[in-house]
């Protein structure tokens, strides 16, 4: 496991979960308005946690926390992701899986081992733009779309969730998402912030209201849509 960053306590990342985050190295994506671009792109050897220091960790937290956030970059990229949730399951504690939706199969697997108790997918942008709003020439939507199916299936508590960029969504966008996505269970628009660790240059967040309007629009099809952080 490439560890490159811990949250020690976090108390909105995994709903209703005292948690802490770990942050898993590398993405397949390079999202332009990517938060944590030192995750994805000129990744610093000097800050990667050891497995030995994270569990050591973990081990003390065992009664304080309930939680585990795996986030990225994209963890289901990590070759050893299965071994490293079932150490953290089998020390008690539920998992938050963080993902951009790229590997179905790992994701139905982890889920059907029963490793994983909550699944929050990035959706990206409708899936004619994906691949741009992603940051890269080429997209396999139909992996992005196994995965939206599957989870709306409802084998797993999950969320779909779209860091909304002025540079990229727009009406239609998410007319579009909108009719894609109907009939998820939640669904949330978060506006884009400028962390300072971005991976793209002159990305934009929306205005409070057009984040309305956008969210009007797909709660024509997904009533239970909401913003996130406003
Ligand atoms: S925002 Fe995009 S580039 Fe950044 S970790 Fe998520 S999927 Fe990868």
């Amino acid at each position: 496991m490439r560890i490159q960053g811990l949250q020690k306590l976090t108390l909105l990342d995994y709903p209703e979960h005292t948690a802490c985050t770990v942050f898993t190295a590398g993405c397949n994506f390079r999202c332009p308005f990517c938060h944590n671009a030192s995750l994805v792109v000129d990744i610093p050897k000097e800050s990667e946690i050891s497995e030995e220091e994270f569990f050591a960790f973990l081990q003390k937290r065992i009664g304080i926390l309930d939680g585990v956030c795996v986030s990225g970059g994209e963890p289901l990229l990590q070759p050893d992701i299965e071994l490293f949730i079932r150490k953290i399951k089998d020390m008690g504690f539920a998992v938050k899986l963080d993902t951009n939706g790229s590997f179905p199969e790992k994701l139905i697997h982890l889920v059907e081992q029963g490793l994983v108790d909550y699944v929050a997918m990035d959706i990206k942008n409708c899936l004619e733009s994906y691949a741009i709003t992603a940051g890269v020439e080429v997209v396999d939507v139909e992996a992005i779309k196994k995965s939206v199916s599957y989870l709306k299936e409802g084998h797993v508590p999950y969320e779909f969730r779209t860091t909304v960029v002025k540079n990229y969504h727009f009406e239609e966008s998410f007319e579009l998402i909108g009719q894609w996505l109907e009939g998820a269970e939640k669904y949330f628009l978060q506006n884009f912030v400028d962390s300072g660790d971005l991976i793209g240059k002159k990305v934009q967040g929306c205005s409070e209201e057009n984040m309305k309007e956008f969210l009007k629009v797909v709660q024509k099809y997904i009533p239970n849509a909401d913003l996130r952080g406003m």
